[in-house]
């Protein structure tokens, strides 16, 4: 009985045991979660770089729990992945989304699009698009003022199951972005081939932009981009001096903390009134 206690000891202190206990304390948080409705989404504006204007937002899940507060996305996301969880969560985001837009066309305050994030299990569902369809028409939200953001990761997984998703996803007005180009792996062959809208650099090249070579780097994102006839988004804008050098490169649209960070809906709300009245 001695040594059984020993080894139990062993047992709880082997760190892969610790990561799987933690593992499943957020899978639990998550399942409490979801029936509690502590899942809420928040809108990043997205901005015209020449005008100043905004053209979009992206949403962004956000977990607020009465007692241990914000749970950051970094936290909760991977494991909703693992366990399935995520294909929940994403369609509560979406149908929140949707009802916020509405409200927002409805009071004159919007016209554009509202980028939500989708992830490889969601884009995968054999039923997404209808799922999809159920969620616009529930919400009265016309499909012209959706966009979904996919990873490289994602569509690579079986491009050619993805091209077929995204022709289905495009014939119903709804705009198409890759988002966090340059950190997978995706073929320039294969770019080619998606029905794409928009290209979203990923903020750890932003970041980069202070030196030539990052610059250099930004550029020639920018280029196949444009050659492919695709809007460019720069994620992970912060400074003026960001913004002058992707005017320079040509890039469309900025998304940071240089115009704002997301925003809960009743915010975002504010920042919609503001907008209308410059
Ligand atoms: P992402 O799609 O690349 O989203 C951009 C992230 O960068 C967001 O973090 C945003 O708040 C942050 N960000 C934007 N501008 C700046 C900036 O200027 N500086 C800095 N430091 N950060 C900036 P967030 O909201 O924590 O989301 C992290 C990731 O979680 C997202 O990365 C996305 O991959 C995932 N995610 C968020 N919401 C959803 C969702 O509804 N569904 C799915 N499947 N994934 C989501
Ligand atoms: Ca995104
Ligand atoms: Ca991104
Ligand atoms: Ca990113």
């Amino acid at each position: 009985a001695k040594n059984e206690g020993a080894n139990r000891y062993l047992f709880f202190n082997d760190s892969m045991n610790k990561l799987a206990v933690k593992r499943l304390q957020v899978e639990n948080l998550i399942r409490h979660g979801l029936k509690e409705d502590y899942f809420t989404v928040y809108y990043q504006p997205k901005m015209d770089i020449v005008t100043g204007q905004l053209v979009g937002m992206e949403a962004l899940v956000r977990f607020i729990t009465p007692k241990k507060g914000l749970i950051s996305p970094a936290a909760f996301i991977p494991v909703a992945e693992e366990t399935g969880q995520i294909l929940e969560i994403g369609e509560v985001v979406l149908q929140k989304t949707c009802e916020d837009v509405k409200r927002w066309i409805d009071m004159g305050l919007f016209h554009g699009r509202v980028a939500v994030n989708l992830s490889a299990k969601q884009f995968m569902l054999p039923f997404l698009c209808e799922q999809i369809d159920d969620i616009l028409r529930r919400s009265e939200l016309p499909s012209y003022h959706l966009e979904l953001e996919i990873t490289e990761g994602t569509v690579m997984q079986s491009p050619t199951l993805a091209i077929d998703t995204m022709k289905k996803l495009r014939a119903r007005g709804i705009h198409l972005a890759m988002d966090d180009f340059g950190t997978g792996y995706s073929s320039l062959a294969y770019l080619k081939q998606f029905p794409l809208n928009t290209l979203k650099i990923d903020k750890a090249f932003i970041d980069d932009m202070n030196t030539a070579r990052g610059r250099n780097m930004v550029d020639t994102i920018v280029t196949i981009a444009h050659n492919l006839n695709l809007t460019v988004v720069a994620e992970g804008v912060e400074h003026a001096e960001q913004l002058q050098q992707l005017k320079q490169l040509r890039c469309e649209i900025i998304q940071g903390y240089f115009y704002s960070k997301a925003l809960s809906a009743q915010e975002f709300g504010l920042f919609l009134k503001q907008q209308k009245q410059q």
